[in-house]
């Protein structure tokens, strides 16, 4: 099996090395990363100028590309160097992609444009604590949630979610809640205003969500789909005469 790996925190996260190794039991593992950190570039990719991979040495002898471009570029451009792969592992985000976050997420968003381009794909983040991070008490889950979607019926997209302390493997729904969106306003050393958004939930998880299986020490895996579209509204809309619509006389 040949699996392609990116990530958003850049090609000298930590998290991405941690996922190769365990990656590299199942497979010919090569990595394709933004040269910088990309957080929350979500599914932004690059057409205003050209874009660029170069081969670079990395630890533990991985076949490494560092690429001037959004985590969705560098899945796009693995693919095209490799001719295609059979899956798509992007992270270990350095944080949490819970919720509302998969919206912002270029860790869910390397995934999804591997799922675009007609690969399965699964997208890993992990809890920080401030601490620097630690991979083992994770890796034989992670080994498991690939074995688990690599083999018999598996969704085509999944986002999983790592605690800090495991105790089991929970299947889960993205958990959409209404956040304070709060912008805090500061001041920079000559005075000039600043701000940073900052989100916080308003209230407590629902049960089997992607939030709530992480505050219970569970790996979180949601199966994502890639249509927006609302089907109860369809379904109530089909109803409505669309000749109200139709302005051409
Ligand atoms: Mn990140």
């Amino acid at each position: 099996m040949r699996i392609l790996l990116s990530n958003d925190d850049g090609i000298f996260s930590p998290g991405l090395i941690a996922l190769a190794e365990v990656a590299s039991r199942f497979g010919e593992v090569v990595i394709f990363a933004p040269d910088f950190e990309q957080s929350a570039v979500g599914q932004a990719i690059t057409i205003q100028r050209p874009l660029q991979y170069h081969r670079v040495k990395m630890i533990k002898g991985f076949e490494t590309y560092r690429v001037n471009g959004t985590p969705a570029d560098c899945v796009a451009m693995g693919l095209f160097h490799l001719g295609g792969a059979d899956l798509v592992l992007s992270g270990i985000n350095l944080g949490s992609n819970l919720g509302s976050d998969v919206w912002h997420s270029g860790t869910v968003a390397a995934a999804k444009q591997g799922v675009i381009l007609g690969v399965q794909a699964i997208a890993f983040s992990q809890e920080v604590n401030g601490e620097e991070p630690a991979y083992e008490k994770q890796k034989p889950y992670i080994a498991r949630v690939i074995e688990l979607l690599t083999t018999g019926e598996h969704p085509g997209l999944v986002n999983v979610n790592l605690p800090l302390e495991p105790i089991g493997i929970r299947w889960t729904h993205q958990s959409v809640r209404q956040y304070n969106g709060q912008v805090v306003e500061g001041q920079d050393p000559n005075g000039r205003r600043h701000y940073w958004f900052s989100a916080i939930p308003l209230t407590a998880p629902d049960e089997d969500s992607d939030r709530w299986a992480i505050e219970n020490n569970f790996v979180s895996l949601t199966p994502i789909r890639l249509s927006l579209t609302d089907d109860e509204w369809l379904e109530k809309l089909s109803n409505v005469p669309v000749k109200f619509y139709d302005f051409a006389g």
